[in-house]
């Protein structure tokens, strides 16, 4: 079967492919309209940019969750502070230098460390943790997750040799942003963290959920836009899928589809762009990580978490892979990769982007 999309938004995905920008109005009217053959034309072109620019490779990065405390209260999220019924758990600094020592004979070039806003770490403990990893692993990147802090405290981690920080917006709609997080949080703020994180020098990460609660076509063409400003070397997104503590319970998950749809849009839109295909889409459909690769993604983040804390990390209900091992992650991961024609590789993976591997 041929699947067609109406030709006026082919046109659209052209456009953008040949470098021009659309406005809000024509992206949110792309989003909306999206169907089979739509979705199949923009998979298509972004796998041909993907391969352009990347090859099959497919980038791998070792996720260790170090603390599930977390000093906010974000209403999708399974950590929030006010979930009672989470069981925290915080690793010590040699726990995490062991996963990363476990990851690196895996063959593992990169290590996310991610986690709540949990203050117990002091800028201090963080950048130590930061810089005995890049004495103990030379060849390797370093990329965290840790939320908001102060400039100086990015300023800090990056002095102690952090490559590159991963910040969601989460959405680039002030109104959509409050009715997704408590009013203490702005938009506002987040934005400024990301813009003083590449100021820093940082290879930096932005993204959002797709199917928030209350997301619009028109906030969804927002993100694209505020993703086209912002330039950032990564872009993380996933599907919002509801955990069953928290004030979003009873809401519904993102698709796959429209997760898909959105990685061959970011891809087109920033062609050297690093993208991972998540675990939340791995979550929602049992081959969702290889549909996001021929979507155009090239990242995968399989955890390296111990397997002690791994069912403790719950941002959201039936999370795969908590039960793994690292090297079993790392293997299945491979074999699905390679089962679509791909190939994981053992390097940092660094952003083609100009100007961004640290000296
Ligand atoms: N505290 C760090 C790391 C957050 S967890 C920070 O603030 O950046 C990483 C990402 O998980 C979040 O940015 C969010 O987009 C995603 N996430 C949280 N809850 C989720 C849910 N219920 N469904 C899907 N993704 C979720």
């Amino acid at each position: 079967m041929i699947l067609m999309g109406s030709p006026k938004y082919i046109e659209y995905i052209e456009r953008l492919a040949r470098g021009e920008m659309l406005t809000h109005n024509e992206f949110a009217e792309l989003i909306e309209n999206r169907d089979d053959g739509l979705m199949e034309y923009a998979a298509r072109k972004a796998v041909e940019i993907r391969i352009r620019e990347y090859g099959r490779d497919i980038y791998v990065r070792g996720l260790i969750e170090f603390t599930n405390h977390c000093r906010n209260d974000c209403y999708y999220c399974g950590i929030r502070r006010s979930n009672s019924s989470a069981s925290r758990y915080r690793l010590t600094p040699d726990e995490i230098i062991e996963c990363c020592r476990a990851g690196h004979e895996l063959g593992f070039r990169t290590f996310v460390l991610q986690g709540g806003e949990d203050m117990s770490y002091s800028d201090d403990t963080i950048c130590s943790i930061i810089s005995s990893i890049k004495t103990l692993f030379p060849d390797c990147a370093v990329t965290l997750s840790i939320g908001e802090h102060s400039y100086e405290s990015y300023k800090a981690y990056f002095d102690a040799g952090a490559d590159r920080y991963l910040l969601r917006h989460e959405t680039a709609n002030a109104e959509h942003y409050s009715k997704l997080h408590p009013a203490e949080l702005s938009l506002e703020n987040r934005k400024e963290c990301l813009w003083n994180l590449k100021k820093i020098g940082y290879q930096v990460g932005a993204g959002f959920m797709v199917g928030s609660p209350y997301q619009t076509s028109r906030d969804l063409a927002e993100d694209m836009l505020f993703l086209y400003e912002l330039k950032p070397q990564m872009v993380g997104i996933g599907p919002f899928i509801p955990q069953h503590d928290t004030p979003f319970a009873d809401h519904k998950a993102g698709t796959w589809q429209e997760t898909c749809f959105l990685l061959s849009l970011i891809r087109i839109m920033l062609p050297r762009v690093l993208l991972p295909s998540t675990t939340a889409l791995g979550t929602i459909h049992p081959t969702g990580r290889e549909k996001g690769i021929l979507a155009g993604a090239n990242v995968v983040m399989p955890n390296l978490s111990p397997v002690n804390v791994r069912d403790k990390y719950l941002l959201y209900d039936n999370k795969i892979c908590t039960g793994d091992e690292a090297a079993e992650c790392r293997n299945c991961l491979q074999a699905r990769m390679n089962s679509i024609g791909y190939d994981i590789v053992i390097s940092r993976g660094d952003s083609r982007q100009e100007g961004y591997i640290k000296k």
